[in-house]
């Protein structure tokens, strides 16, 4: 039966208040009022932004390294204002790791470098730029995610938020609430790493993109003794724990001598089924450098999220009939330095200037949403991400000819080796790049005993997370059963050994073998990272939005 649904009407609706649709909604609320001081006829739009998480920065989770440049364009008294920087790059190194050694590398290069930028937790900044936007009148529904997009005359016309008050089985409870229907001129998807709702329309509107492909990071932060770091002290690392054929690496920032960022990114996927980010991070704080840093240290929070690291031949269209795409949705992520906030925010500026001309106008054309595609194309965002654009790529055929290629192209930066697309295109991404089925033994998964000082299992971080979810609400992530019985228990079983049990950092999936076999889903301990949806071999996890304000509560992540 179709569920009755109360209409709501704005002009443009946000999805996601990330730094990429909040910088958004700031910078076009303020040209507004800039236009209106100086008009005879005001332009009164209702803007409105819609947030899954049960607050602003709820679910933001981030290393993380902020370049200013963007912030610096629509908010120039930014730390006049209160803005949450922890601190800035003081010194910074990069280090090469081997079980028991160090080595640290005598310069860094350029691309490398992070002078000048701070460091954040991203939770922190995304509530701060949620204030910043309320202040400046926009509202801001958290508790909602957007479940669908409503179409209308082939064009996207708004979204469907979630029903609340729904049981296991999709039974309305006694506090039932259909979802709305937010109608909108235009839908400004900025959902981060694989949103939902970016995934439908890519599957309603088809292009040439290439498709997204992604890293899974996890975090913690950690109280820390006094007298090892100083504030702003960054430092990267790669190698140890992981295989010369496997990409990643970590990192640690020091937000002050005592709170620091520690984390790890890992690729799982088909190649490497038994690779476990969660796994990685905690082997990485045994290597000796680190475990004498984080000695008598405690952790205050964990996450995860995926990152999309395809770059710039991985963009999906920035734009289409009745939305536009913005942030990590639109691949906004330079991996070579390790940083996307401030791509995120540009992409948000230029969506800002472009849907002010539409409202300027009155025109939400696909035609005159296009021209955000354009301004990216002149701006510096496109520039540096057209010239990273082969970084990532670089290490397919693992560390060491990636070390040489992406040597090569920080040396003659217009060298192209792998091949590259020139354009942005212009409107499903095909599958995944990397993630190709393939029959193969696996090296055994090294034992590993978590001692819950320095290192935790999973179910010991998710209780530093914040996650919550009704358990008596229908399961968010859809395998059919059919799919279960064949693939899951027998096939994927026989060729990647179920690595959902390895990739997934929260430990949602389990095997169970009494009184039959079968996958048992821990649902309510799911951190959203995405991971399953892009690392699964067969393609047969779908993640949909579970009711709004369920998922992680980060704070300092
Ligand atoms: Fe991440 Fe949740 Fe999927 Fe686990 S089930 S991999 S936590 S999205």
């Amino acid at each position: 039966m179709k569920q009755e649904r109360e209409s709501v009407e704005f002009d443009i609706v946000f999805v996601g208040a990330g730094p990429a649709n909040l910088a958004s909604a700031i910078h076009l609320q303020r040209m507004i009022k800039r236009y209106n001081a100086q008009s005879a006829t005001l332009l009164e739009p209702l803007i409105a932004i819609i947030e899954k998480g049960r607050y602003a920065g709820a679910q933001l989770l981030s290393g993380a390294l902020l370049d200013p440049r963007a912030l610096e364009e629509f908010f120039p008294d930014y730390r006049d204002q209160g803005c949450p920087i922890e601190a800035t790059v003081s010194n910074e190194s990069l280090w090469f790791l081997t079980a028991k050694r160090k080595f640290s590398f005598p310069f860094l290069p350029e691309p490398f470098s992070n002078k000048g930028a701070h460091l954040v937790s991203l939770s922190r900044l995304g509530a701060w730029m949620a204030e910043k936007a309320d202040e400046e009148g926009i509202q801001l529904f958290d508790n909602t995610a957007a479940t669908a997009p409503f179409l209308e005359n082939g064009k996207v016309a708004g979204i469907i938020t979630d029903d609340k008050g729904l049981d296991l089985e999709g039974n309305q409870k006694a506090n039932f609430e259909p979802g709305l229907l937010l109608k909108s001129n235009v839908t400004v998807i900025g959902e981060g790493s694989d949103g939902s709702l970016a995934r439908q329309l890519s599957a309603l509107f088809p292009s040439g993109s290439r498709g997204q492909r992604y890293e899974t990071g996890v975090k913690e932060t950690w109280r820390i003794a006094e007298g090892h770091l100083k504030a702003g002290e960054v430092h990267q690392f790669f190698g140890y724990p992981l295989s010369a054929e496997s990409y990643g690496g970590g990192w640690l920032y020091a937000f002050s001598p005592t709170i620091i960022s520690i984390g790890f990114i890992s690729s799982p996927g088909p190649e490497s089924p038994h690779c476990d980010p969660h796994r990685n991070l905690q082997r990485f704080k045994k290597h000796p450098l680190l475990a004498t840093l984080l000695e008598g240290g405690s952790m205050i929070e964990s996450g995860a999220r995926t990152i999309a690291s395809g770059g710039f031949d991985a963009m999906p269209p920035l734009y289409g009939p009745g939305f536009l795409v913005t942030g990590e949705s639109a691949g906004m992520v330079n991996m070579q330095r390790h940083k996307g906030i401030h791509l995120a925010m540009k992409s948000g500026l230029l969506a800002a200037e472009t849907l002010f001309e539409a409202l300027l106008h009155n025109d939400f054309s696909t035609e005159r949403l296009g021209s955000y595609a354009e301004r990216f194309r002149k701006s510096w965002a496109f520039e540096e991400l057209h010239a990273a654009r082969n970084y990532r790529k670089a290490f397919d055929k693992g560390l060491y000819a990636g070390l040489v290629q992406a040597g090569l192209q920080l040396s003659f930066p217009g060298l192209s080796l792998p091949k590259t697309q020139l354009t942005i295109p212009a409107l499903a991404p095909l599958p995944s790049l990397g993630l190709k089925k393939r029959k193969r033994d696996f090296p055994s998964i090294p034992e590993f005993r978590e001692d819950g000082i320095l290192t935790f299992s999973k179910e010991q971080s998710l209780f530093h997370s914040g996650v919550m979810h009704e358990e008596n609400q229908p399961c968010h992530l859809h395998i059919k059963p059919e799919n279960i019985a064949e693939i899951c228990l027998k096939k994927c079983a026989e060729e990647f050994a179920n690595p959902c049990r390895h990739f997934c950092p929260a430990s949602v999936y389990e095997i169970t073998t009494e009184p039959v076999p079968a996958l048992k889903l821990n649902a309510s301990n799911c951190l959203h990272c995405k991971t399953c949806e892009v690392a699964d071999p067969y393609g047969i996890i779908t993640w949909t939005t579970p009711e709004g304000g369920s998922g992680p509560g980060y704070k300092l992540s």
